[in-house]
């Protein structure tokens, strides 16, 4: 009937991109970042929602301030790339599924979000818009290993804004993908973005923004100028 394009990540050291299936998220997973957002780290059950797989964008490129929010905002955030189907997995089993990890940013209409939260309204607006889920090369475990520990950081115009440990996430990846795979099959494909820490921010035209994480290299984005 007619092409429909299938989104993909590059993966460092080859030439093969990694298909994009489903991007799942977790919200409220570092506790500074919960206090930040006016919230109860406590721990209680993971928070989960979803962008479309189109969402992509791939590090390097310039994107349009998003329509409908006067306040978008800057996630920094380890990404999970699945390789593996994973159904009801445990702890231990959780981290056989994964294909590798990349450095992405969970863009939010953090107004939007804000009123949803008010009203009890789901956040798909404000989390799954178009060009929400930036992402740089996927790393693959061979390569990497499983990354728990380390310094993820982001900047906006050369301005540190976000700075933190991956040890310091209230869920960790294991025990994430083994809660979501009782909701979910995972399948090779997904990616998981895996929450940000303290320090998120408003983003305007014609901001660069930079984010890394230890040992999985640096994502690069800018906002279109007015
Ligand atoms: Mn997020």
């Amino acid at each position: 009937m007619f092409e429909v394009p299938r989104p993909s990540v590059a993966v460092t050291g080859g030439d093969e991109l990694f298909p994009v299936h489903r991007i799942y998220c977790i919200g409220h997973n570092y506790a500074a970042h919960v206090r930040e957002l006016g919230g109860n780290p406590d721990r209680q059950q993971p928070l989960w929602f979803m962008k479309p797989a189109d969402a992509i964008v791939a590090s390097g490129s310039s994107i349009a301030y998003p329509t409908r929010t006067a306040d978008l905002h800057h996630e920094i955030e380890l990404v999970v790339a699945i390789g593996q189907t994973a159904v009801n997995v445990s702890v231990e089993e959780a981290s056989d599924c994964i294909f590798g990890y990349a450095v992405g940013i969970d863009l939010t209409r953090r107004d939007l979000q804000a009123e949803a939260k008010k009203g009890g309204r789901p956040w798909d607006t404000a989390k799954g818009f178009d060009h929400s889920a930036p992402i740089g090369a996927i790393h693959e475990v061979g390569r990497v290993g499983h990354p728990s520990a380390g310094r993820i950081w982001l900047a906006v115009n050369d301005e540190l804004r976000q700075e933190a440990d991956l040890d310091e996430m209230i869920w960790r990846v294991p025990e994430a993908i083994a809660d979501l795979s009782t909701l979910f099959a995972l399948m090779p494909g997904d990616l998981i973005y895996t929450g940000t820490p303290a320090g998120v921010g408003p983003l305007e035209h014609g901001d660069t923004i930079k984010g890394g994480i230890d040992g999985l290299g640096e994502i690069a984005l800018t906002i279109n100028p007015l």
